[in-house]
């Protein structure tokens, strides 16, 4: 029986699927402004321990996890400029370029987390109509008024406003209203904005109400209900994206389809924080997994330093903490490339190691129950059951037998080879595979993006 704690009831629930043995999962994925840092990375190795969790408890999972490349305001709330826009400014790029060269960089650390592709990657400028077509909905059901700067929801016509975080619509004191931009009340949010001349925007598109730009929160309701329907099982974020972000989903969703709930169970992972809060671009104290690897920290041990709290907690970065991962990680991969395969499981371990991640995800439970079979001069069956508890933890633990790690051009070959691909440029996509090949390397494909890269033997 798998737990999970959901936001919206604030319980932890038994886990029951809409359809039997399928689950529907979104992730909010990553605006592909700058690189993604490790506090980013932890809500991602959260959602793909949850996914693979899953995937052990037998269900067929179908993930989506969106791109925002454009209407992510410098505020989480509707002011500031697009992030996009103000990096291809400052990098002297198209908007295209930046998102595409940003999203490589964070596939690139996504493969080497060991994270499990999603179904599919969800562009918010590749889903314009679908956002448009759902504003259109929420106009004709008189959910929104328009201002000069663009098309609101309007937080007072939606009873549930605030259901996630237990919060209230806010109303504006009097006075106010120039400050909050003809705003009605101070929750309300932008659906659509206005493109304004002297913003010079690379990305703007028509619409009924004028040429502009969609909000951030649009995207991820049209995305994940045209791929994963009006009402589905999952949606996760980090916990910043609950009271505002998520909020809103909500609210246009259900406002919307008319279906109560759009998604049965919501989990959020908490922050990786430094001294003094979150780590985040502007607290200055960010490390990339690439800094992380030129300190001779292999990602897998950041992977690992990531079970040493539970998902809802917060964990502490220091370089002391990450040193520690590293040696435990060492050791422990050590310990095992010494033990012999006799081909079997231990069926009592592995139940241990079930009730852990089946308790809402108990990582550090878990760890424990590995470093006890690993321990433990008498068990049998270690090499096949770790196996099985690696299909959960991805951290590579038999990979040390093989020794083969994929240089790094090869692996930014292959992520080319992807993204031309995506783009239906077959003939240069498959151009990169040859070259891969000479190299002495294989792509194994699944349905969206490759999964394994293998030496030719
Ligand atoms: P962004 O690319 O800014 O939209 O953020 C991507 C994801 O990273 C979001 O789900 C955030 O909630 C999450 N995130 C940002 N900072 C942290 C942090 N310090 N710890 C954990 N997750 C974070
Ligand atoms: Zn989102």
């Amino acid at each position: 029986m798998l737990k999970l704690y959901n936001t919206l009831t604030r319980k932890k629930e038994e886990f029951e699927p809409i359809n039997a043995g399928k689950v529907g999962l979104y992730t909010c994925g990553p605006t592909v402004y700058w690189f993604a840092h490790v506090g980013n990375l932890r809500s991602y190795v959260f959602a793909d321990v949850l996914k693979r969790v899953l995937m052990y408890n037998n269900f067929d999972v179908k993930h989506i996890i969106n791109v925002t490349d454009v209407g992510h305001l410098t505020s989480d709330a509707d002011s500031g400029e697009d992030k996009l826009e103000k990096s291809a400014k400052k990098e002297g790029k198209t908007a295209k370029e930046i998102s595409r060269f940003y999203f490589n960089a964070f596939k690139e650390d996504f493969i080497k987390l060991n994270l499990i592709e999603p179904f599919k990657w969800t562009w918010a400028t590749e889903h314009i109509k679908e956002q448009i077509d759902m504003i259109k909905i929420l106009v004709k059901k008189d959910y929104t008024y328009e201002t000069s700067d663009g098309i609101y929801f309007d937080t007072s016509k939606f009873e549930d406003y605030g259901k996630l975080s237990n919060k209230k619509v806010e109303g504006l004191e009097a006075g106010k209203r120039i400050g909050m931009r003809e705003k009605r009340n101070k929750t309300d949010f932008a659906l659509w904005k206005f493109s304004k001349p002297e913003d010079n925007r690379q990305q703007e598109w028509d619409s009924p109400w004028g040429t502009g730009f969609p909000g951030w929160h649009i995207e991820c309701s049209a995305m994940a209900s045209k791929y994963l329907g009006k009402q589905f099982d999952i949606h996760t974020g980090g916990e910043d994206n609950m009271p505002i972000h998520h909020e809103n989903e909500i609210a246009q969703s259900e406002s919307a389809w008319g279906k109560k709930p759009w998604v049965k169970t919501w989990m959020h992972g908490a922050f990786l924080n430094v001294k003094g809060g979150k780590m985040s671009k502007s607290s200055g104290k960010i490390k990339t997994i690439s800094e992380l690897e030129d300190d001779g920290i292999n990602p897998m041990a950041y992977r690992y330093f990531t079970y040493s709290a539970k998902y809802r907690k917060p964990l502490i970065w220091s370089e002391e903490a990450i040193q520690g991962a590293l040696n435990s990680y060492k050791k422990l991969r050590n310990i095992i490339s010494t033990i012999d395969n006799d081909g079997k499981t231990n069926k009592e371990y592995l139940k241990e190691f079930e009730k852990r991640v089946n308790d809402d995800l108990d990582m550090p439970g878990a760890v424990a129950v590995l470093w006890k079979l690993v321990r433990d001069e008498k068990a049998k069956g270690k090499i096949g059951t770790i196996k099985e508890m690696d299909e959960v933890f991805g951290l590579k633990l038999l990979e040390v037998k093989e020794k083969v790690e994929v240089p790094e051009y090869i692996l930014k070959l292959a992520i080319e080879r992807d993204s031309a691909r995506e783009r239906g440029k077959y003939e240069e996509a498959d151009k990169i595979r040859v070259d891969i090949e000479k190299r002495g390397w294989r792509i194994i494909d699944v349905k969206n993006g490759f999964r394994k890269i293998e030496k030719i033997k």
